[in-house]
């Protein structure tokens, strides 16, 4: 394939998704915990330009929905006392969003950035 042709939008996902640069593959998404880089260090992509702005948040209360309530039932059956079992169940909640955001907002970048939405916001 000609380097001219950009990715599909599986693969600029599936890059994005290791936390790489949707376009080539190589360079790092992020420089920092939610911080895309301006541009990619190896094939110069302006990641930095992808409106990504809430949407990953949205979208990642949307997919941890199910695990929030798995926790929440489990805290309300459980017979073991309230001290271990809410600090567990903050602790499960906050370290599963803190794992999941910044591949869903990475995931949502490549996404865009595969659909050619590159720049400022368009509303
Ligand atoms: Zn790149």
């Amino acid at each position: 394939m000609p380097q001219s042709l950009p990715p599909s939008s599986r693969t600029a996902l599936v890059r994005a998704l290791r936390l790489k640069c949707p376009a080539c593959g190589q360079g790092a998404l992020y420089r920092a915990y939610l911080k895309p880089v301006e541009t990619c260090a190896c094939c110069g992509a302006p990641l930095g330009q992808v409106p990504s702005e809430d949407g990953p948040a949205w979208l990642t209360v949307l997919m941890l929905a199910p695990f929030l309530v798995a926790v929440t039932f489990f805290v309300s059956m459980s017979d073991l006392p309230l001290w271990i079992t809410l600090p567990g169940a903050a602790i499960a909640v906050t370290g599963a969003v803190m794992l999941a955001l910044p591949r869903i907002k990475a995931g949502w970048i490549g996404v865009l950035w595969s659909m050619g939405k590159v720049g400022p916001s368009q509303e």
